[in-house]
């Protein structure tokens, strides 16, 4: 029996591993959850699990989840020491699926405790991934990749170290604007962003598959997780999203990973790895598809993948400064405050806001200062970004 902490149990990808677990109730139990608001669906999995702490983000809902949970036994918490409280509770694996870098601090906090940890949340890597790896080194923290690409070339990899790979490459799908104009994309409405062709995901990561700002947010992950350089890290998209991730070794040999585009199907690897089990999700069917694509990406239509590049490139906190002016911008997307195009706007804004103070900070404390400081300066902002000349 391993015993599991899922942080974002409400989530997208908590939901999906609570359907796995559901399948292998003889090989998991789940000792502890975590999520931002929702307590009627906190208390709901807390109680279906018979867990043995939950935690809510916000502060002021502790009453609140604390009456969905009378009478069960069940403890619990608010705030963000609660959140970290539940990421060190007891457990052989904790699935780190908060979104934004909310999930920064309880991650890190498993990681600092050597926890083996499944990550899905991509933005304590873009955030601060230099000391969030560091401190898994030092501590033997495990960081076994959860989202579809990085989960895809983590298997392709096997035991091959570093010095046998010549390139990496994460596909996408291209999302919902794959085919449009750059006028199109610029005016897309909130529901528009929202309909990803392949994936059902979280909000804020689907309007970030739009942008194809995810593929630069995934793309610094990767450098972090497999420590390959920036410039052996290549992008494909490809619309049928079947192959996720390749790796090309020095002597020719490529290796891909396939499969359906099922979140349930990396998250059964992390459950279970290195052994493997069911996940529910349907089986591969490439005579159906009867053909797989792969296409350049396009710069100029997609100008996040190019400001994630540049940020990777010039390093510290650049990256820091792209995840925090993004997730600002999202949101007053996702909120009808600004347009779509003025998200990559913003995010450019702030980058050249910040390069006159690149640094690199030396504690977690002070990159998510910097984070901070970059959400101050980016308020207000999105709303004013100035459309990018016509190309
Ligand atoms: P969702 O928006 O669906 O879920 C986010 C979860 O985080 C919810 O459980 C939410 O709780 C919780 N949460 C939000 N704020 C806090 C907080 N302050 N403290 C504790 N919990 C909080 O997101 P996804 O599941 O889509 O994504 C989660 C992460 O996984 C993201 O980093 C994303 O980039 C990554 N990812 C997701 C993929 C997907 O297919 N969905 C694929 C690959 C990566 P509440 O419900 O109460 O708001
Ligand atoms: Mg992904």
């Amino acid at each position: 029996m391993k015993s599991l902490v899922i942080l974002g149990a409400t989530g997208s990808i908590g939901t999906s591993t609570l359907d796995i677990v559901r399948i292998h109730p003889d090989r998991y139990r789940i000792s502890a959850v975590a999520a931002g608001s929702d307590v009627a669906g906190l208390a709901a999995v807390a109680r279906e699990f018979r867990v043995d702490f939950a935690a809510v983000g916000d502060a002021s809902l502790g009453p609140a989840l604390a009456e969905a949970l009378a009478g069960t036994g069940i403890a619990s918490g608010a705030g963000e020491a609660a959140v970290i409280e539940a990421a060190l509770h007891p457990s052989d694996l904790v699935i780190a699926a908060i979104v934004g870098t909310a999930g920064v601090r309880p991650t890190y906090a498993a990681v600092a405790a050597g926890r083996r940890i499944a990550l899905a949340n991509k933005e304590c890597l873009v955030c601060a991934g230099a000391e969030f790896m560091r401190k898994a080194r030092e501590t033997g923290a495990e960081v076994l990749p959860l989202d579809s690409e990085h989960n895809a070339i983590f298997q392709a990899l096997g035991r091959h170290t570093a010095a046998e790979i010549d390139r990496m490459t994460l596909t996408a799908s291209g999302g919902p604007f794959r085919t449009w104009d750059a006028a199109r994309i610029d005016a897309a409405t909130r529901a528009e962003a929202l309909a990803h062709p392949n994936w059902s995901m979280g909000a804020k990561v689907t309007i970030d598959s739009a942008s194809m700002m995810n593929k630069g947010l995934e793309l610094i992950e990767a450098h972090h997780l497999f420590g390959v350089a920036a410039d052996r890290l290549d992008v494909l998209v490809h619309p049928q999203s079947i192959v996720h991730g390749l790796v090309s070794f020095v002597d020719g040999s490529v290796t891909a990973g396939m499969a359906v585009p099922d979140m349930r199907v990396p998250i059964a690897h992390c459950l279970s790895h290195p052994e493997r089990i069911r996940s529910g999700a349907r089986t591969l069917d490439l005579a159906a598809i009867s053909r797989l694509d792969f296409l350049e990406p396009d710069p100029v239509r997609f100008p996040a993948l190019r400001l994630a590049r540049a940020a990777l490139a010039d390093g510290g906190i650049m990256p820091t400064v792209l995840n925090a002016a993004n997730e600002i911008a999202v949101a007053s997307f996702l909120e009808g405050r600004c347009t779509f195009g003025s998200i990559p706007r913003t995010v450019e804004a702030m980058l050249e806001r910040f390069a006159r103070s690149n640094s690199k900070p030396a504690h977690l404390d002070d990159w998510l200062e910097v984070d901070r400081s970059v959400r101050r300066e980016t308020v207000g902002h999105e709303r004013s970004a100035a459309p990018y000349p016509a190309h």
